[in-house]
């Protein structure tokens, strides 16, 4: 399916754009340029228009206020050493919106669409992608039930929209390594419910853990199952991996992609390019205790966290009630931490040929 957008150009001001690149300060400089598309059931996708990136109206009966029909997507366009430029994995992410949009009883948006959608962007603001290692042009794509009735049911009229800010690599080698705090009062996702999708209530319910996590001088919360409170699951925004030996083999283990678990694309390119590097990945449980346990005889070589904000980061400290573990010493980041970030990197500025990056 394809749409013919309707282009409405912005006015650029240069001294915006280049203080943008210059500072790369997360979300905090949107591109001149947002797209939007709407729906109605009985219409349809249509409406496609690339306008000035700026503010809409929605009317206080606007269903996603009130019933969390509200996905969104993260990604992000890389530089190239040429000066081209480099979509990483759109498609996984175009799918991904498609299934966050089928748990939610949203219409899942064509695959054709979500893409055509970023290269408009990528063509009007293109020249908003920074450069340097790290660095990229990043993209939120989201969409919300926009009709306006409060009646319990799903909308029936939606509005995608997409827009872009310039990104910084945050997480770097030179911030040193993350630190988390394992949360056992409070749960991410349970079994049935809304774990995989990228649904807003998800980010929302878990904000007070977050807000306990930074009380306690970490990074991020990690979250365990909630059905034991036993098992790892994952981060706020990130796929956890450890590296452990077992029988004198340096193994990666990861926990399995489940109904409560956001399966993400870093993870999955994590463990393909692993597969480069010689290392066996094992997808299975990952038990708390045990990660205390390995950590302390030695086992749990390195820890690191994957996303599409941050990449590829250590993890250096788990703060977990009595427990304060350190993991990977002086070494953080580790060899095998090192090697992940660094081959993922070369990937997505397109320094290896790899079917995972979108040349353009
Ligand atoms: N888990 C959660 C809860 C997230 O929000 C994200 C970020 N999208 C991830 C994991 C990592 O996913 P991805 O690698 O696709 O960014």
């Amino acid at each position: 399916m394809t749409l013919t957008f309707i282009v409405d150009r912005a006015e650029t001001d240069q001294r915006r754009r280049d203080a943008a690149l210059r500072e790369l300060s997360f979300g905090a400089a949107p591109t001149d340029h947002m797209i939007t598309i709407e729906y109605h059931v009985d219409r349809g996708w249509h409406e496609a228009r690339v306008r000035p990136y700026g503010p809409f109206e929605v009317v206080p009966t606007s269903r996603a206020l009130h019933y969390g029909q509200g996905i969104f997507e993260g990604m992000k366009i890389f530089g190239t050493e040429e000066g081209g430029a480099v979509a990483f994995r759109p498609d996984l992410h175009a799918a991904r919106f498609r299934r966050s949009a089928e748990r939610m009883a949203m219409p899942p948006l064509p695959a054709e669409l979500f893409i055509e959608a970023l290269e408009m962007f990528a063509s009007v603001d293109g020249d908003w992608l920074p450069s340097g290692r790290g660095t990229s042009l990043y993209m939120r794509p989201f969409m919300f039930g926009t009709e306006e009735t409060l009646g319990f049911r799903p909308a029936r009229q939606f509005r995608f929209c997409l827009f872009g800010t310039p990104a910084g690599s945050y997480y770097d080698e030179s911030v040193g390594s993350l630190s988390v705090w394992v949360s056992h009062e409070h749960v991410r996702a349970a079994p049935g419910g809304t774990g995989a999708a990228k649904c807003v209530g998800n980010y929302g319910g878990s904000l007070l853990a977050h807000t306990r996590a930074v009380a306690e001088g970490c990074d991020q919360v990690l979250w365990l199952d909630a059905h034991d409170r036993a098992y790892v699951e994952e981060l706020g925004g990130m796929n956890v991996f450890c590296v452990v030996v077992e029988d004198g083999e340096t193994v990666l283990r990861t926990p399995p992609a489940s109904d409560t678990i956001l399966n993400g694309v870093t993870r999955r390119s994590v463990i393909e390019l692993a597969g480069d590097l010689g290392l066996r990945v094992v997808e299975d449980r990952l038990a708390i205790a045990d990660l205390h346990e390995m950590a302390q005889d030695g086992r749990l070589r390195e820890m690191f966290a994957c996303g599409t904000a941050a990449g590829v980061a250590a993890i250096g400290r788990i703060k977990d009630g009595e427990h304060d573990t350190r993991i990977g010493g002086e070494r953080t980041p580790g060899a095998v931490t090192s090697a992940l970030r660094e081959r993922l990197l070369d990937v997505q500025h397109g320094r290896v040929a790899s079917r995972m990056a979108w040349l353009r």
